[in-house]
């Protein structure tokens, strides 16, 4: 059997292409035509299939080790359809540090749905198995626990086999975003895991041109489910965009490798910066998560976040940067830099971001394949920037304690 990066390339053949072209055909059509009234035949109508888009699912639960894969418009619409396989009344124990936009479909839209969700530090595994005694004396019945591996901003490292494990024993299942991780770092279906979600817009696609969203599941039970959700909700993925994702796929490791090898190398620049307060990554020695990344992880992919000292605006460093684009969304080719309280967080209220630790003084940064030097010394200069900025302000400081205390 072919190896995982001969997988990346190649893909699942479905036997449909007699023409010898290498890369498997956009099948433009959103109808096929029936060869009798009474005939079945393999595709019908292309919200329900089509070979292109069977391509890139069975793409991905290949390289995931799923039974079967589905492809939607988008991630938030590939959580949707997750989440939509849970009735009413059922309650979710959900990670507190998850994606802004994941944040608000659970509060905006599916607790109006009757959906129940207890949102805790899924990191810490006696919460959660406390958040299922919660349950049980509530009388509700917990049916899944649905985490991010990595989470963003602040990339702390969930333990995939020790959450699918505790909710095995609570009869639940384990649902992960692993969008910051991929198939390359880390297969959660392998650590027992049931669902893997990705914004495929991110890493897979990889190259800010596309959104798409993926899940694979372990079992043919759960496939069938996500199936039904996927055709009666109808977010599908159209052929083109998913002709893009599956070109993208097929280079994921290499962008993978010179994307994390830039992350840590910058890491390690802002980590000796003196205006730099923290660094977020787990790849740092000097991380708490460092050793648990090092087991269930093949690397720690391409973005960290890092909080300026009080009194530097994060502005100031973020409006100067050139070769780093002002931009949402990480894993492609470039280097995106963003402001977290602001821009992709800005659906969790301040108290609760704050209490999350996601400071007024944090930074994302989604680091691209592009020369190294490039990106240190445009944070170098943008740094430069913020601090002669912040030492006036800071000089004034001094000034008026000089004169408070001359008074
Ligand atoms: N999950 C994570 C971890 C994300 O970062 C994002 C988007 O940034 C999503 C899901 C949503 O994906 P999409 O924007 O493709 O709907």
């Amino acid at each position: 059997m072919a190896r995982f990066k001969t997988q990346l390339v190649h893909g699942v053949a479905i036997e449909d292409n007699n023409t010898g072209a290498i890369n498997p055909p956009i099948y433009n059509s959103s109808t096929y035509a029936f060869e009798s009234v009474d005939s079945v035949p393999r595709w019908d109508y292309a919200r329900s299939g089509n070979p292109t888009r069977e391509f890139l699912e069975q793409q991905i639960a290949q390289l995931e080790h799923g039974v079967r894969g589905f492809a939607f418009a988008s991630g938030l619409a590939a959580i949707h359809a997750v989440l939509s396989l849970f009735d009413p009344g059922n309650r979710i124990i959900v990670g507190d540090n998850i994606y802004g936009g994941t944040y608000s479909q659970i509060n905006e839209f599916f607790t109006r749905w009757g959906l129940q969700f207890d949102a805790v530090d899924t990191r810490d595994l006696d919460a959660v198995e406390a958040a299922f005694e919660r349950a049980a004396s509530d009388g509700v019945s917990v049916k899944a626990v649905y985490f991010e591996t990595l989470t963003n901003p602040l990339l702390k490292v969930n333990d995939d086999a020790a959450l699918a494990d505790i909710a095995h024993r609570h009869n639940a299942i384990a649902i992960v975003d692993n969008t910051f991780v991929t198939p390359y770092l880390q297969k959660p279906l392998d650590y027992g895991v049931d669902i893997v979600l990705h914004s495929a817009t991110k890493y897979l696609a990889g190259h800010s041109d596309v959104v798409a969203g993926l899940a694979v599941a372990r079992t043919e039970e759960l496939a069938n489910r996500i199936y039904f959700a996927q055709n009666r909700l109808g977010g599908v993925l159209p052929p083109a965009e998913c002709d893009a994702v599956r070109r993208g796929i097929q280079t994921l490791a290499l962008r993978m490798d010179r994307q994390q090898q830039n992350a840590l190398a910058i890491a390690n620049f802002l980590e000796r910066h003196p205006l730099v307060a923290a660094v977020h990554y787990p790849g740092l020695p000097s991380n708490e998560d460092y050793h648990l990344a090092l087991r269930e992880l093949q690397g720690c992919g391409g973005v960290l976040s890092f909080e300026v000292r009080k009194g530097v605006n994060p502005a100031d460093i973020l409006d100067n940067l050139h070769v780093f684009r002002l931009a949402v969304s990480l894993g492609a080719v470039e280097s995106l830099a963003e402001f977290p309280a602001s821009m992709t967080h800005f659906e969790v209220p301040r108290e609760e971001r704050l209490k999350l630790g996601i400071t007024d003084e944090l930074i994302r940064l989604a680091v691209g394949i592009e020369d190294v030097f490039d990106l240190t010394e445009d944070l170098k200069q943008a740094l430069d920037i913020a601090e002669r900025v912040a030492a006036p302000s800071r000089r004034q400081e001094t000034a008026r304690v000089k004169v408070t205390v001359n008074a």
